[in-house]
């Protein structure tokens, strides 16, 4: 259906209410018209018998002009009757009046008889006549009378009435459509107009309105608004705060930094961000449960707010991670000051479910423009100045540097290394001979791992093992390592290799693996374990002593052997010798290097006797010289590893060696 305006509406309103009023006011003059009609036919028909009557009596005896002054008298009186003429039995006139109108001439043709004036209409009819019957003794004589109705008299009274009608009707008209227009207005056309501005602005809300309906929908509107309002803050709050701490999300906060760049551009000022990690919560998380480490966000989230400044933002960006812009500050002390802040109220210990705990964080400042000109660069080397806080043993701030990106830099780019190796099979297992003194026979050797990248050449091991160990790619490294070296143990079962014991290191970072025992024992079922050796420093042992030892005793039981590596150094203790059932003790390369006299040789003279005693065979590393390798001989040493045979070679270069004595 077509649409009309409320104007359109109310002027078709106004205009059917016109035609109404119109309707009813012609009736209205019709009706008047008739009452008009009626009283002059009423005072003409009075008129009139009353004449009858008196030319009845009067015209036999008296003469006409006695009639006449009556005659004219009623035509006086009577402004409708225009004139009256008196006809004899022949129809000649015998009188006329016509006192106004002289010379005026009438016609009797269109004479109406006075006794049907009530059927006429007197406002068009022209003449009414009547019969006078007179007696004159026997004889009778008639006459006849014709009354004209005054035209200009009767229109007159219409014209009058009409006019005076009309102006009523006007008049009317037009203060009903002023009232229903002024209503209308105040009551219609501008609530309706103010509502029609606040649904489309839907800003200042209008007040209360007269008309229910209107109310209504006002009310209905605000509502709506309302309700509006509400839930645009509601997708405001999820699109732009963390719906755990409330802080602002990632989203947001590289808005907020992408607004400081701009301002900061302008100003030519600084800002400094501030990334935060909390340290160990993966631990917390994994132990208590994440609805715990939920409740541990928020407790920092509120500590991060209570302790930055009111200018200061604080985001989080997703699990444990928090960042904190300071937008302003005076120099680096002020961000020293804060940072250190920071680290003291995190670190400080707090209840949750009546148990105290005590959480801290490692933080990394990057500062715009000197460490990043956008938001990748300026987090990415606060996320990097965080990493080498950590480095530096967690707890603790450290603000970006050149140094630090390139050391930190050179590690990621090592962990992508060593990842896509174990994908692309870039590990290769090298082995270096481990000689019995007496008969320079290679007896055994030290599986040592090399990367070998396509493009930088053999990789060392310094260079990846520690990050290996860092984020536990050792784990499934070490598999790879077990496995290799058990398939080469199986490859030399059929040669004249066969009896070559075959040494693997282990680190410790494997014994975090609760399935190592496990895997060893699978590994390894197809070979005689007696020809594998694993080798084991005290770092080892330093950490979950008991469980670490059930593990060592179990791979002890399925018969392989175990050797204490880089012995002499580090925690060294001689209960490590009690507990474990080590089959060797490997003497470190630092002993090694400074012997030149026998004097020097006290200290490893004495691990040779102990190891006798204990019934364990001894290695001594590092062996470079003959010197070394004498004076070794003269204490029993029984085996020794060192470039004085080979360094690690491959598997094919290592049979080559094999068939060889060494020195
Ligand atoms: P490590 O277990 O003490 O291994 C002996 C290291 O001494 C080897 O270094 C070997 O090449 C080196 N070496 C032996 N004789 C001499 C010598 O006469 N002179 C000198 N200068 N060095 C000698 P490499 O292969 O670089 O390994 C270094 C360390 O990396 C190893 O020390 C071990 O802790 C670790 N590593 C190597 N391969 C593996 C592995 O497969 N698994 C694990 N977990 N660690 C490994
Ligand atoms: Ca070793
Ligand atoms: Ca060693």
């Amino acid at each position: 259906m077509n649409s009309i305006s409320i104007k359109s509406f109310i002027l078709s309103i106004i205009f059917v209410a016109f035609l109404l009023e119109g309707y009813i006011f012609y009736n209205f003059f019709e009706n008047s018209k008739n009452t008009i009609s009626k009283l002059l036919q009423t005072s003409i028909q009075a008129d009139v018998l009353n004449l009858k009557h008196f030319m009845e009596k009067n015209l036999k005896q008296k003469d006409i002009n006695f009639i006449a002054s009556h005659v004219d008298n009623i035509i006086i009186i009577n402004p409708t009757i225009e004139d009256i003429h008196i006809l004899d039995n022949s129809q000649n006139i015998i009188y006329h009046a016509n006192i106004r109108y002289e010379g005026h001439n009438h016609t009797s043709q269109r004479c109406m008889p006075i006794s049907k004036i009530i059927n006429t209409n007197i406002f068009t009819q022209e003449c009414y006549s009547f019969s006078i019957k007179t007696f004159h003794g026997l004889q009778t004589k008639y006459y006849y009378a014709n009354v004209y109705i005054d035209k200009a008299y009767t229109h007159g009274l219409i014209t009058q009435q009409i006019r005076k009608i009309l102006i009523a009707f006007l008049v009317s008209a037009f203060i009903f459509i002023l009232f229903l227009w002024i209503l209308s207005k105040i009551y219609l056309i501008t609530p309706l107009e103010k509502l029609r501005q606040y649904a489309y602005y839907s800003h200042n809300p209008p007040k209360n309105f007269f008309v229910k309906e209107i109310e209504s929908i006002r009310y209905s509107l605000n509502m709506t608004f309302k309700r509006l309002q509400q839930e645009q803050e509601e997708l405001y709050n999820l699109s732009t705060k963390d719906p755990l701490s409330g802080l602002y999300n990632r989203l947001s906060l590289i808005e907020k930094i992408n607004w400081l760049i701009a301002k900061s551009k302008r100003d030519k000022s600084e800002f400094a961000i501030i990334f935060l990690d909390l340290d160990n919560f993966k631990n917390i998380n994994d132990s208590k449960g994440h609805e715990f480490g939920d409740k541990i966000l928020l407790h920092i989230s509120k500590v991060l707010l209570k302790t930055t400044r009111e200018n200061d933002i604080v985001a989080r960006l997703g699990g444990d991670e928090f960042v904190v812009i300071l937008p302003d500050f005076t120099d680096e002390n002020t961000i020293i000051e804060i940072a250190q802040r920071l680290k003291e109220t995190l670190a400080t210990p707090f209840e949750i479910e009546d148990e105290e705990y005590q959480i801290t964080a490692s933080m990394g400042i990057a500062i715009y423009p000197k460490d990043g000109r956008d938001v990748q660069t300026l987090l990415k080397n606060a996320d990097i100045a965080m990493y080498k806080s950590k480095e530096l043993g967690k707890n603790n701030f450290q603000f970006f540097t050149n140094a630090i990106n390139k050391a930190v830099q050179e590690k990621i780019a090592m962990q992508q290394l060593i990842k896509n190796a174990l994908q692309e099979n870039h590990f290769k297992l090298y082995y270096q001979p481990k000689v019995d003194i007496q008969t320079k026979k290679i007896v055994g050797c030290e599986a040592l791992i090399r990367l070998i990248d396509p493009v930088k050449g053999v990789i060392p091991p310094y260079k990846f093992i520690g990050i290996a160990e860092e984020n536990k790619m050792i784990i499934p490294l070490g598999e790879w390592i077990i496995q290799e070296a058990v398939s080469q143990i199986k490859k030399w079962a059929k040669t004249p290799l066969k009896d070559i014991k075959v040494s693997i290191n282990l680190s410790a970072i494997q014994f975090q693996d609760p399935e190592l025992l496990q895997k060893i024992q699978k590994y390894t079922q197809d070979i005689e374990r007696k020809k594998l050796d694993i080798e084991l420093t005290e770092s080892v042992l330093i950490k979950h002593f008991k469980e670490r030892l059930n593990v060592i005793k179990g791979i002890k039981k399925l018969g392989i052997s175990l050797s204490l590596d880089d012995f002499g150094t580090g925690y060294s203790s001689l209960s490590y010798l009690k507990d474990i059932p080590f089959d060797t003790l490997k003497i470190d390369k630092s002993f090694i290097d400074n012997i030149y006299t026998k004097d020097d040789l006290t200290f490893i003279n004495m691990i040779v006797g102990i190891a006798d005693d204990l019934h364990l065979n001894v290695v001594a590393e590092g062996v470079e010289t003959k010197e070394q390798l004498k004076l070794l001989q003269e204490i029993h040493c029984k085996e020794y590893q060192g470039y004085l045979c080979s360094k690690p070679v491959p598997p094919k270069k290592f049979e080559e060696l094999f068939s060889l004595h060494c020195v």
